[in-house]
């Protein structure tokens, strides 16, 4: 009977061995996860793939996203709700060559009455010149693979909010043409404005230089979709492809442009969309 006793152990080390060798010898198969699948405007998506080498093309509501490689292995893309995107049913699909996935999501309104705003001839005749716009957006839809900012975003000046994010706005009692793509933060002119977040500067515009509606303008890439735009200001403290740290002074509160007084308009946009920013101060992504 006694000599029995080892053989049994050893099938019993053999089976175990068997089982928990099972998960790992198994490849992952793709999985496409959402943070929620309610959205409102002007917020976004996470959307995260894991178990592929390569990133799968992303889709929502006719557009395309780049996903892009995080520490863990998993692609990951921040895909902005536009603010005049119709509230609704949409999807989310990721796709490659031999696996698609599907999730529906909804979308909301904000909530935020329209805010109907009055300009004098002088002012609604101002339009942005060719230049301005297309070197704005230009570098507001730049993609860059190296996530360069971590934590959460500093308030890039001390003052009073005097205009939220998202308002719809009716110009000298027309339909809603447009919203307000960032936070106002009214301060006294000289007052500093700091890089909320560590990242490069990809574009310094001036008010001299064509600049007639943004006024004197910096633009920084942090990274992965992710940029922001600080408008109106007075010095610029910085240059093209500078490396800022979170914190760092960039430019002094101005009312260069089209504005009614000192004020700092700052936007943040994904993928050339503008998002909350306050999104940013106050959640870690
Ligand atoms: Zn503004």
């Amino acid at each position: 009977m006694r000599q029995r006793r080892p053989g049994f152990i050893a099938v019993c080390i053999t089976l175990m061995l068997l089982l928990s060798n099972t998960i790992p010898l198994q490849a992952a198969s793709p999985d496409l996860q959402l943070d929620s699948t309610k959205k409102q405007q002007g917020n976004f998506f996470i959307a995260t793939v894991s178990g592929l080498q390569k990133a799968p093309r992303l889709w929502f509501n006719g557009s395309s996203y780049h996903m892009f490689l995080q520490n863990d292995g998993t692609f990951r893309a921040l895909i902005p709700v536009d603010v005049m995107l119709t509230p609704g049913k949409y999807a989310i699909l990721a796709i490659n060559e031999s696996w698609k996935e599907k999730i529906p999501v909804e979308v909301s309104s904000n909530g935020l009455s329209v805010q109907k705003v009055w300009l004098d001839k002088k002012t609604s005749g101002l339009r942005a010149t060719q230049e301005e716009k297309a070197q704005v957006k230009t570098a507001l839809h730049r993609l860059t693979d190296q996530k360069q900012w971590s934590g959460l975003f500093l308030m890039p000046a001390t003052g009073r909010k005097s205009s939220p994010f998202g308002v719809k706005r009716s110009y000298n009692g027309a339909p809603v043409s447009s919203y307000h793509k960032g936070i106002d933060i009214a301060a006294p002119q000289g007052t500093i404005v700091k890089s909320p977040a560590d990242g490069k500067v990809i574009l310094t515009g001036y008010e001299s230089n064509r600049f007639h509606v943004h006024g004197n303008t910096v633009i920084i890439d942090h990274g992965q979709g992710l940029t922001s735009v600080y408008l109106h200001l007075n010095e610029i403290k910085v240059n093209t492809g500078d490396i800022v740290k979170k914190g760092d002074p960039i430019a002094t509160i101005g009312s260069t442009g089209i504005s009614t007084g000192p004020h700092l308009h700052w936007g943040v946009y994904l993928y050339g969309t503008s998002v909350n920013p306050e999104l940013f101060v106050r959640n870690e992504y």
